[in-house]
């Protein structure tokens, strides 16, 4: 789809519901947002700022099944078949991102910055930062925790709040750990300062085969709020970014090294170092936002845009997912563009809000316990 302008071909189609969306930011859950509005078949553009939206190691629960729900391929037809358990952020996002570049219906630009959002009665546009207007029917967000197309939705309420801890994240590959016992399961460690959540991963290439695994760890730590305010990664209560490899302190990763030789043991001990060791962490601090609306006219919010929960809650990514399936099955059942977007609010608030408030009483005892 071209600025302002529509596409010429397209499936049977409800006149009176929306042909064409867009949609800021192509993580996650904007990449399966276009995947299910594409099978209503509404023509979808995403709008990303980054060309490299790489979250270094988070890890997600995949369904059974995944690709084929969201695409309604058969499995010999999904470009990209993805394993069901826990995989790595990098193996879903590669996934759906070769489902997109399949689907002749949804085009993706990157490099590009969504600054605003506006509306009136006949469509709904964005303004990109080079000063372009991007026009379509729907504008949905999925731009996620410091969403812009929110302020949009929640004037009133735009911005996540910082829950008042950091989780540092690595990945070791099996070489780099000597261990007998290769663990099986998620391993939540720590003491009352410290959690940790530990999980065997798949190799790159997606084997379970010995000798080519990897562990991935994530360390909840709230005694580290001086070095977010000062490196500027939170700012009143308001996050403004990861802290990335290079912006870590020397300091900060010779202290993470000593106390992980001192709380955790085998073989998440030795991961951990390993990514200290090769300056492969990132500190990312945790916000939550729970919503009070969706929804604005022509203007939706799915994914992390919608509602922020605590990464402990390990639903972010299924909630996301359960966003972009109800989008498109408002705008399969409804009438109106309006209504579609009020019915996707209808269907997904409830469960939205009990996702991050079930989280908040983890966030609140373990932000206390080190203030
Ligand atoms: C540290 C961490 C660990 C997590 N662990 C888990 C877990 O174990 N289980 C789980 O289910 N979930 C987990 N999550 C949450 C999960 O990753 C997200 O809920 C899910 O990936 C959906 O994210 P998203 O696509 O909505 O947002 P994001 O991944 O934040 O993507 C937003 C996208 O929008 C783009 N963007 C932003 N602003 C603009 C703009 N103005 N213009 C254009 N593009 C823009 C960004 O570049 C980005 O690509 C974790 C999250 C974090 C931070």
């Amino acid at each position: 789809m071209r600025a302002d302008s529509r596409p010429t071909t397209r499936p049977a189609h409800n006149p009176s519901s929306p042909a064409t969306a867009l949609i800021v930011g192509a993580s996650l859950a904007g990449l399966m947002t276009a995947l299910t509005l594409s099978r209503t078949g509404v023509h979808v553009t995403l709008l990303e700022r980054s060309d490299e939206t790489g979250r270094t190691g988070a890890a997600l629960h995949v369904q059974d099944g995944l690709l084929e729900r969201i695409t309604g391929l058969p499995t010999s037809q999904v470009p990209q078949p993805l394993a069901p358990g826990i995989q790595t952020w990098f193996a879903v996002h590669g996934a759906l991102r070769a489902a997109i570049e399949a689907n002749p219906i949804i085009e993706l630009r990157q490099n590009t910055t969504v600054r605003k959002v506006g509306q009136d009665a006949h469509s709904a546009w964005a303004l990109t930062s080079e000063r372009q207007r991007i026009t379509a029917d729907i504008v949905i967000g999925a731009d996620g925790h410091r969403s812009t197309v929110r302020r949009h939705i929640a004037p009133e309420h735009p911005d996540a709040t910082f829950a008042g801890y950091v989780i540092w994240i690595g990945i070791a590959d099996e070489s780099a750990i000597r261990t007998r016992r290769w663990p099986q399961d998620v391993a939540f460690l720590g003491d009352n300062d410290n959690t940790l959540l530990g999980y065997p991963l798949p190799g790159a290439n997606g084997s379970h085969a010995p000798g080519s695994r990897r562990l991935g760890w994530a360390w909840y730590d709230s005694s580290r709020n001086g070095l977010l305010r000062s490196t500027g990664s939170v700012n009143g209560s308001v996050v403004r970014h990861s802290l990335m490899p290079a912006g870590i302190p020397n300091a900060t990763y010779r202290e993470l090294a000593a106390q992980a030789r001192e709380l955790f043991p085998s073989p998440w001990k030795e991961a951990i170092l390993d990514s200290i060791e090769r300056r492969a962490v990132i500190g990312t601090p945790i916000a939550e936002y729970v919503p009070a609306r969706l929804a604005n006219g022509r203007v939706a919010i799915v994914g992390d845009a919608a509602h922020v929960p605590t990464p402990m809650t390990g639903s972010g990514f299924a909630e996301s997912l359960y966003d972009a399936e109800a989008i498109a099955n408002a705008i399969s059942d409804s009438g109106t563009t309006t209504n579609a977007l009020l019915n996707y609010e209808s269907a997904r608030i409830r469960s939205a809000r009990n996702l991050v408030q079930s989280g908040q009483g983890f966030s609140r005892s373990f932000a206390r316990r080190a203030a």
